[in-house]
């Protein structure tokens, strides 16, 4: 049986599968001995979950690290132990927690944007706590004796981070979206991930799966010889990655600059360590995330300073704050908002707050002056010409070369006109699917229609890159879709000039696009524009490519 959903994280693993438990619920006939009581119990048993978080963090890296203790530190959170305190009185500790939890989970979930996608966590910190007050094992992930594959109906994050790459050879999730933490922390562990199969069996009735992290394929019950011949093909792919040492270039010498998406100055140092040519997408609006009031001119040079020197000599593309919708900065909030994705983010905050972009810009400046790096500056959301002129004229006041992202259909659809005032361009396709097909990039059940090998989403990057071939200019792709290897020589073919990626995934496109020439990448190219969807689109290119 082959099953197949959202390849996220490229590879092939293979092995028994192995199934994450079930969740452990509140018995019915719970015995309740009094609110003290009750309290005490799930404060002792947050304190043991917690504590087991830490621990591991402090085995993990990274996104993984930081996972672990976000949530440890949600399991010790004081404003959950309030909620658990509110339905003590009548309610033993699994039923106060499961309570306290499905009250908090709806208020995140109203919020929206990064709120809601924390309930993911809050409800496994949930899970772990009722399994600690019952006595029971703690629910997750099992620990195999032997390499196995993973499947799971959906994985909490601190799951995901937890993983050990030698025994998880491959992860296959019932829901999911290709930009949830699932799959950035796949990403990083080099796990091949594939999310969004609707119909994969978690009823133990599979015994051995193959999974395809390049195509999204879930093979249930392989044929063993098979299986082993696409598991050495990918090992040996594997390894050309591992050994490729840049700079990006196709086979025949055609030269595409691979960059890394950086968002702060330790991920940049690592991200310096990988054979990139600088760093094509850095999001900062995510360092001032906790920030209740703008912080100075002085404080945000010295933060953008540390990126730009990790560096070096190469370009950076510092991105003007990104804040609103599912990146909310208390200071720049535009109040409540019926539609966030829709409403007051990225550039257009600029409107009412001009003097935010200013002191970003100001600050920029002085971290660039200080800095060996070679500083490219756009802004995020644009959706107009005079919205693009207004942006480039401020950056450039700053001797700054100015650019913007397209991430909005409209902007697509007028590059031509955009160029003519900014320097280079640089597209989202995150954004940009969302945003074409109408559709929430944070929706799991939506992610067969924000998946980047979307002929509509291609379509658009290919009129923006000819646009810039016409006016002889760098366009750059900086969402997730470079990120893929095949969905890379794709964009070369396309004519896209720099693809922009997680430090993580830049070895193996690099390796990829050294395997090929720009006229392979052209042929895949008008494969994948001509394709009906995602898997048609896969399947062709996979044929002209390897
Ligand atoms: C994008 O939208 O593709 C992008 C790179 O920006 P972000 O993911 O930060 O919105
Ligand atoms: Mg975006």
């Amino acid at each position: 049986m082959t099953s197949s959903g959202t390849p996220v994280v490229p590879g092939i693993g293979t092995g028994p599968v192995v199934v994450t438990s079930e969740r452990v619920e509140a018995p019915a006939d719970e015995v309740h001995v009094d609110h003290d009581t009750t309290v005490a119990a799930v404060a002792a048993a947050s304190e043991v979950v917690a504590d087991r978080l830490t621990a591991r963090a402090a085995h993990a890296s990274g996104a993984a690290a930081e996972v672990l203790q976000a949530t440890a530190a949600m399991a010790r959170d004081r404003g959950l132990a309030t909620f658990v305190a509110k339905h003590a009185d009548a309610s033993g500790p699994a039923t106060a927690m499961t309570a306290a939890v499905a009250e908090l989970a709806t208020m995140f979930e109203a919020a929206g944007g990064l709120m809601a996608e924390r309930v993911t966590d809050l409800l496994d910190v949930r899970d772990r706590v009722v399994a600690e007050v019952l006595g029971l094992p703690e629910p997750g992930v099992p620990s195999p004796d032997v390499p196995s594959v993973l499947f799971a109906d959906d994985l909490a994050p601190a799951d995901t981070a937890g993983l050990d790459a030698e025994r998880i050879t491959a992860i296959a999730i019932r829901l999911g979206g290709a930009t949830s933490h699932t799959a950035i922390i796949a990403r990083q562990l080099g796990i091949p991930c594939v999310v969004g199969v609707r119909d994969l069996p978690l009823d133990g009735s599979a015994g051995t799966a193959l999974v395809d992290g390049t195509t999204g394929e879930v093979l249930i019950d392989p044929d063993a010889a098979d299986a082993e011949r696409r598991a050495a093909e990918d090992a040996e792919r594997r390894a050309a990655s591992a050994a490729w040492t840049g700079p990006g270039a196709t086979r025949d010498g055609h030269a595409v600059q691979v960059l890394a998406n950086v968002q702060d100055a330790a991920g940049a140092v690592r991200a310096a360590a990988e054979p990139v040519e600088g760093f094509g997408l850095y999001r900062t609006e995510l360092s001032f995330l906790d920030r209740s009031s703008e912080p100075t001119v002085d404080e945000q040079a010295e933060i953008y300073r540390a990126v730009l020197d990790a560096a070096g000599p190469h370009k950076v593309v510092v991105r003007t704050l990104d804040a609103g919708s599912d990146k909310p900065l208390a200071f720049a909030d535009m109040g409540s908002e019926p539609n966030p994705a829709l409403g007051v983010r990225g550039l257009r905050i600029a409107i009412e707050r001009p003097e935010l972009l200013d002191h970003q810009l100001d600050a920029i400046a002085a971290a660039a002056a200080q800095s060996s790096a070679d500083v490219w500056v756009m802004a995020p959301m644009v959706a107009v010409v005079s919205e693009a002129v207004d942006v480039a004229a401020r950056i450039r006041q700053r001797g700054l070369t100015a650019g913007v992202m397209i991430e909005t259909p409209s902007a697509a659809l007028h590059a031509d006109r955009l160029l003519q005032h900014v320097d280079f361009v640089s597209i989202g396709t995150n954004d940009l699917s969302q945003y074409t097909f109408a559709a929430d990039r944070m929706a799991s059940s939506l992610s067969h229609l924000t998946d980047p090998w979307q002929p509509a989403l291609l379509t658009l990057v290919a009129s923006v890159a000819a646009a810039g071939e016409r006016a002889g200019k760098p366009v750059g792709v900086c969402g997730e879709a470079a990120a893929d290897p095949l969905l890379a020589c794709v964009l070369v073919g396309l004519g896209v000039t720099s693809l922009s990626c997680a430090a993580s995934a830049v070895r193996s496109v690099g390796a990829m696009l050294a395997t090929v020439t720009l006229e392979q990448c052209r042929a895949a190219a008008s494969a994948a524009l001509d394709a009906d969807d995602p898997a048609d689109g896969r399947a062709r290119v996979r044929a002209i490519l390897t």
